[in-house]
């Protein structure tokens, strides 16, 4: 469905850098679709928000009902492209709101009439794959008779063919899986309207590329292709140029305001001193919840077992973890039941939990892509995060990398000393005091003892004691 209209020939680019819209170096045809493109964007707001996409009654009122009130830059720039039928090629990280960009205009395009899937997304990992398929869920809910379907490796193969059999319009899933069922003609793609590659450059780093690029070959003539990667490695830009037809290109690159809500530090030590350093940085640095990224999976065991026997709850996630334990492990650090998660880059992969306030790079990540996805764990929803990097001497030569890749400073910091340590404590101490103390539930004796408690430990130590907000303590809790 590359019904590109012949006006549209060329491509746009848009670049939201620093809140701005950056000069476009394409050719005059480029020139003028991205001016249109721009003042799109640069108007001002709608109030209406997502009404002027042209969206049916049905699905503006699952947008409102989800609390949607106006689009992201990279929706504002990708829906009304895709609601033409345009392919699409977008640079955007997760937490950018891309699935809702590509998710939103297939559906809406959706017919509902095909006995053939019309939409396939492929997606690096589970964990992703199901992500989008309930998005994919959430937003057709105005559209009860649309199936969304996701199919991964370690799942149940036989109920998956029993879906597909059963009719599905959207699916979701990992290229292998989605390969194997091609194969054996489980699934039917000559009624494909339109293809998603979502994380196109981790799906290149898992060494997915040539099934990737086998499903490409397979897909109907007619069709939309829509490419979206964090970041452009020549592979993908290869892979965009031989399977899209004339793409829009957006590019949405994080604004300096939001770069900055993650801070970037970084810890240079001799590998023997990692552990220490990472149990100190745990007592120092408070984080709502911990992911904590190591090279392999024995050193995820390794990190795992020290962390324990010095008292943390902590869970891991790497290769050898099966899918059922995974997705509990993943659902006990979104509640919170355990704060601290030892991972490796594959097994976090696609991971959306937005408690996450802390990431420590235990080991350097192997390139400054695996950097940007790591790092993407944390400052989700609109939080603030930091992420820690422990580098040994010999590799603080490659800090400037990353510090490229984030266009941020990676500041320099120590390992916490037992200072900083016990004022961390007090800090953490002082804070759960107040909350018993202001709790609403309590006897008013038991308050005000408590209150005069903080009082004196205050006086004695000599800090400041309050006041403490009700939204202050419960980030804390
Ligand atoms: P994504 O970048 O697709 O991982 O989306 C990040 C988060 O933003 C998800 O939790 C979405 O539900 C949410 N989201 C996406 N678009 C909007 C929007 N226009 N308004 C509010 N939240 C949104």
């Amino acid at each position: 469905m590359t019904n590109t209209p012949a006006q549209d020939s060329g491509s746009c680019s848009v670049d939201l850098s620093m809140s701005e819209i950056s000069e476009s170096t394409a050719s005059q045809t480029t020139e003028e679709v991205f001016t249109t493109v721009v003042e799109s964007v640069e108007e001002p707001e709608a109030p209406s928000g997502f009404s002027e996409f042209g969206f049916s009654d049905a699905l503006l009122k699952t947008l409102a009902d989800k609390g949607y009130k106006e689009p992201s830059p990279i929706q504002k720039a990708a829906i009304p492209e895709l609601m033409l039928g345009r392919d699409l090629v977008g640079q955007a990280q997760t937490g950018t709101g891309k699935t809702a960009a590509f998710a939103l205009p297939l559906l809406e395009r959706l017919q509902g009439d095909s006995p053939l899937p019309s939409v396939l997304v492929l997606a690096p990992t589970r964990e992703l794959a199901m992500q989008v398929a309930e998005a994919f869920k959430a937003y057709s809910a105005g559209h009860p008779h649309l199936n969304v379907l996701a199919i991964y490796g370690g799942s149940d193969f036989r109920s998956q063919i029993n879906a597909l059999r059963r009719g599905v319009d959207v699916v979701v899933g990992t290229p292998g899986r989605v390969m194997d069922h091609m194969r054996q003609g489980t699934l039917n793609t000559s009624g494909l309207r339109s293809l998603v590659l979502d994380e196109a450059d981790e799906m290149l780093r898992m060494g997915f590329i040539d099934d990737v690029e086998w499903i490409l070959e397979q897909l109907p003539e007619e069709r939309q292709v829509v490419l979206f990667s964090a970041t452009m490695p020549n592979e993908i830009r290869r892979l965009s140029k031989r399977y899209l037809r004339e793409p829009a290109e957006i590019t949405i690159k994080t604004k300096e305001k939001e770069a900055r809500r993650i801070r970037h530090r970084c810890i240079t030590m001799q590998n023997s001193h990692k552990i220490e350093a990472l149990n100190r940085v745990l007592e120092a640095v408070t984080g709502e919840g911990v992911i904590i990224f190591a090279r392999t999976k024995a050193i995820t065991l390794t990190v795992a077992e020290s962390l324990e026997a010095a008292g943390h709850d902590v869970a891991v996630l790497n290769g050898d973890v099966p899918q059922n334990q995974r997705e509990r492990t993943v659902e006990r650090l979104r509640k919170g039941t355990v704060n601290i998660l030892v991972a490796t880059d594959v097994a976090a992969r696609g991971l959306d939990v937005d408690r996450i306030g802390l990431v420590i790079n235990y080991d350097m990540p192997f390139d400054s892509e695996a950097y940007v996805h790591r790092i993407g764990r944390t400052g989700r929803a609109g939080r603030s995060g930091e992420a820690i990097l422990f580098i040994t001497p010999r590799e603080r030569r490659f800090v400037g990398n990353l510090e490229r890749a984030v266009g941020q400073a990676i500041e320099p910091m120590d390992i916490p000393s037992n200072a900083e340590i016990n004022q961390s404590r007090l800090d953490r101490l002082r804070t759960r005091l107040s909350a018993e103390a202001t709790s609403e539930d309590k006897p008013e004796e038991e308050t005000a003892l408590l209150q005069e408690l903080i009082q004196r430990v205050a006086q004695e130590l000599e800090v400041e004691p309050g006041p403490v907000s009700y939204t202050h303590l419960r980030a804390h809790e």
